[in-house]
């Protein structure tokens, strides 16, 4: 049964943050200062980040010190790289921000080592030059440590895995304020709760990985009007089922603004599906499997290709620039035709959604292969993942996400994505009970004041 979080403790008044700001090398800033907004802003502009105080972090040790002052001040601490993943509710009174930790180290044999404020677009343009590439998401200014302890499902998912299968060690301040190495081998609790648990153990400082060689793949977006969803995507449905593995597709109902200038012509002010495409093996053979949906209908734009890693953006087309969105989400157990035909007919031409992305990614595949050690991450057997998108304050768009989740009801799965999970109780979903289990064990020997904030979500059962 799952109970609802209590409130973020209220602020302290009394805490006295310049003790905390005599012990650091980054500026630590309250609220009420005038560099407090820009700092604490999160991408996505629609979630209220207020902390107490925010330490722009420099150092690992920066990191400590704001760990350990929370502990002694019964704070809690929360850690934020780019803000793409925010949840108001579990913002602790201190916010530490790592986009000073900029460390990236491409190494030729292979493997990466970042700091936590890292984006993945720094690692993809180290790595290209080498032939090299990370499993990156969907788009690359998403943060390398926020999307990978949160398992990190991307455009190659299907061929190579989820990116936290990739990592070899962390370093992480955990709860109780000390700076340890995680691999396999060194706090192997901590490497299993890192890998899908997210921000609930202690704040990463950096993250040390394996490349993938994929100097480039055969893919893209190819573009059909909504008026012939129902024939695409049935013909994308069949189609996909019987996709190799070395190819991973998606499927979204975009509707897109008229009236901006980044938005191509074709695509602007009307409702569209993509068709989303990355084939890592031989360009020809991607191609020739790719034949069928280009003729699944009348394309209105074409961007599958043979393109260097570097332009994997181009596949899902996610904006760039903070927005201010609200996202719903769950998986799937499987898609029928009629669970098709269900979003259809809520999200697609003529049906008035107020969402701007409706997306169904395929898993499978080497998303499903644990061989690499098991995680926190649950979601292994489910078979799609659902993600609705719509600006902030749109009339009806909280009630028209429940109307599609509630409809897709026959198919829905067990275990939600950590990185697709935008509340507490969404959150806790993404576990199942050993895990949640193995969790709460974890923080009571590395967190035992419960200084993380996202800790709390263990507390809800
Ligand atoms: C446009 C967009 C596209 C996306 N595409 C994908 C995708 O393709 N695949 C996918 O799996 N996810 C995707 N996501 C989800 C994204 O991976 C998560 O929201 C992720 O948490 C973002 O990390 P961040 O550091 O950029 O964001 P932040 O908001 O800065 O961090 C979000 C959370 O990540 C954790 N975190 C961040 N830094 C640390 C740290 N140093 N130590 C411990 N925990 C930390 C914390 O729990 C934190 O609350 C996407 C999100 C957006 C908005």
């Amino acid at each position: 049964m799952t109970t609802l979080l209590p409130p973020t403790p209220a602020p302290t008044p009394a805490v006295p943050h310049e003790l905390l700001a005599a012990r650091t090398t980054g500026p630590v800033v309250v609220r009420g200062d005038a560099a407090y907004d820009a700092l604490v802003q999160p991408w996505n502009l629609a979630i209220p980040v207020l902390p107490d105080a925010v330490l722009a972090a420099r150092t690992d040790d920066d990191v400590v010190e704001a760990v350990r002052f929370a502990r002694a001040h019964g704070l809690q601490v929360t850690p934020q790289a780019t803000g793409h993943g925010p949840m108001a509710s579990l913002v602790g009174q201190i916010l530490v921000d790592t986009k000073g930790l900029d460390e990236c180290v491409v190494h030729p044999e292979g493997w990466a080592r970042v700091g936590a404020g890292v984006k993945w677009l720094r690692v993809v343009e180290a790595a290209a030059p080498l032939g090299l590439a990370p499993l990156s998401g969907s788009i690359t200014d998403v943060g390398v440590v926020g999307y990978t302890t949160g398992g990190g499902l991307g455009p190659m998912a299907r061929t190579h895995g989820l990116a936290s299968d990739r990592v070899r060690a962390f370093e992480v301040v955990t709860g109780d304020g000390l700076l340890r190495r995680v691999t396999p081998t060194e706090h192997p609790e901590l490497f299993f709760g890192l890998r899908g648990g997210k921000g609930m153990l202690g704040i990463v400082t950096a993250v040390e990985f394996d490349l993938v060689r994929q100097p480039t793949f055969y893919g893209g977006s190819l573009w059909f009007d909504a008026a012939d969803a129902p024939s695409v995507l049935h013909r994308w449905k069949s189609w996909s089922d019987q996709l190799p593995t070395v190819a991973t597709t998606s499927f979204a109902v975009f509707q897109l603004p008229a009236d901006d200038p980044m938005v191509p012509p074709p695509l602007a002010g009307r409702t569209t599906v993509s068709i989303r495409y990355v084939w890592t093996g031989d360009d020809d053979e991607g191609a020739r499997w790719f034949e069928a949906m280009r003729n699944a209908g009348p394309v209105i734009l074409d961007d599958v290709a043979t393109k260097p890693y570097t332009a994997i953006d181009s596949v899902h087309t996610d904006p760039l620039d903070p927005i201010p969105t609200h996202e719903a989400g769950t998986v799937l157990r499987d898609l029928p035709l009629d669970a098709v035909d269900a979003l259809i007919a809520l999200t697609g031409a003529g049906a008035q959604s107020p969402q701007i992305l409706v997306e169904v990614r395929q898993l499978g595949g080497a998303v499903r292969d644990e061989r690499r050690g098991a995680s926190a991450f649950c979601s292994r057997g489910e078979g799609y993942s659902l993600l609705l998108v719509g600006i902030a304050g749109t009339p009806g768009l909280q009630d028209h996400g429940h109307a599609v989740l509630d409809a897709m009801t026959p198919w829905t799965g067990t275990y939600r994505l950590p990185n697709f999970s935008f509340s507490p109780e969404d959150l806790v979903v993404a576990y199942d009970q050993p895990t949640i289990a193995r969790l709460r064990a974890a923080t009571r020997t590395y967190d035992p004041d419960r200084v993380m904030a996202l800790g709390r979500v263990l507390d809800l059962d």
